[in-house]
């Protein structure tokens, strides 16, 4: 991985630093329902304010579009924080201008401030110059923190990274070790699990780790194509059968680059998509024309364990079956927990994120037990598909 410079690097005393943080918190009739993506954030805060730094947070919250949308503000988050801290934290009404100004000239050195939501203006997400350099003038030094948000070449990302001395903050710093840790520069083997409802948006992220893994696990709907390509009936399952050729050539491509592809060998299988509806394990070339896929069966996960034992390194995306819906979560808990095991165990480094995969292995209970979940969305799977990021790019200038 390219160099990049980190809060080590940067002089920060008495400057005002510009920190672009996630804040697009779960909310519920104007409450904060869960500061994961808070906690997520708070070493970065806190080391820059004990540093003596005026801390200026820069943050998104829902789509407004460009416009002011008041349901859209971010002075509850601001408040949500202020109470994590222990603290106060100043709340200016706009990103830009006199608002973010005046707010921003009452702090003294470690004092914080966060800044309303930077979508209220349209420049934000055209990376607009105008709103880039009004942005940049309201700090000395601009901290990035938000890999969520590094897939979008954004004011706040990008713009401010091209206009002032540019560190990267602790939760960015931690999310790039951790998937450089494994998928650039990983111990082998590695194993990767991909779940999920379907192949279609899954195609890139398949065609790149087929390239980096020596196993490639694959589970959920998505697994039911694959099986079907292979000339197995899945009967009522999810299954895009329209993408049989392009399962096959994926299968083809993982045996030309050494990367074995394992699919279940049995699976749950129920007549309805439904918690509890009557199921029963069966071997996968055993499924009734009137049955459904709904999870992979203990075969599957013995043999898949089994595997992992022999792994230095997992990349997680997606779930085994249809987890919400038990008994259907069986697989998906039985091989987190064995993930789990093994990283606690110090044999496997885990990595895991993007789509349903934290609300899998918070439902498991082990998302603290792997090495590193991330808590980016769109943003893992772009890197999981080995896309350049332009946020993470912006940083390695
Ligand atoms: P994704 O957003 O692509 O990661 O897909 C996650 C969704 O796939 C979850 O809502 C699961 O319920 C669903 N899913 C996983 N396995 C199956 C399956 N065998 N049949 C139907 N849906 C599934």
């Amino acid at each position: 991985m390219p160099a990049f410079r980190t809060l080590d690097d940067a002089d920060v005393a008495g400057k005002r630093v510009l920190v672009r943080v996630d804040l697009n918190l779960p909310m519920q009739d104007g409450k904060v329902t869960d500061t994961t993506r808070i906690d997520r954030v708070l070493p970065t805060i806190e080391e820059l304010s004990a540093r003596g730094a005026r801390v200026v947070l820069l943050a998104h919250f829902g789509r407004p579009k460009g416009r002011r949308v008041p349901e859209m503000s971010l002075r509850p988050v601001a408040r949500a924080l202020s109470d994590i801290l222990g603290r106060p934290v100043t709340f200016a009404d706009d990103c830009i201008g006199e608002a973010a100004e005046q707010a921003i000239a009452g702090l003294k050195n470690g004092d914080i401030a966060l800044l309303e939501n930077l979508r209220f203006h349209p420049g934000e997400e055209k990376n607009d110059p105008a709103f880039a350099d009004a942005l940049a003038a309201l700090g000395d030094i601009f901290v990035s923190d938000a890999f969520s948000c590094a897939h979008r070449a954004h004011a706040s990302t990008v713009g401010l990274a091209e206009r002032l001395p540019t560190y990267a903050g602790r939760c960015m710093e931690a999310e790039l070790s951790a998937l450089n840790a494994a998928l650039e520069n990983p111990a082998h083997p590695v194993a990767a699990v991909v779940g999920g409802a379907k192949v279609s948006t899954k195609l890139d992220l398949l065609g790149n780790l087929l390239e980096k893994v020596d196993y490639l696990m694959i589970g959920g709907g998505m697994a039911n194509t694959f099986l079907a390509a292979k000339g197995f009936d899945v009967g009522k399952s999810l299954c895009e059968h329209d993408l049989a050729a392009t399962a096959r050539e994926i299968m083809d491509r993982a045996d030309g680059s050494g990367c074995r592809i394992l699919l279940p060998v049995d699976a749950l299988l129920a007549k309805e998509f439904a918690a509890n509806a009557p199921h029963r394990v069966a071997a996968i070339e055993d499924v009734g024309g009137d049955e459904m896929i709904l999870d992979a069966g203990p075969e599957t996960v013995k043999a898949l364990t089994a595997v992992l034992r022999e792994c230095r390194t997992l990349v997680w995306n997606g779930p085994m079956g249809a987890f919400e819906i038990p008994p259907f979560d069986t697989a998906t808990v039985a091989l987190a927990r064995a993930a789990a095991e093994l990283t606690k165990a110090g044999r496997l480094l885990s990595v895991a994120g993007g789509g349903d995969t934290v609300a899998a292995l918070n439902h498991a209970g082990v998302a603290g037990d792997f090495t590193y979940v991330s808590t980016a969305g769109g943003a893992f799977l772009e890197w999981l598909e080995g896309k350049t990021l332009p946020g993470v790019a912006a940083l390695m200038q």
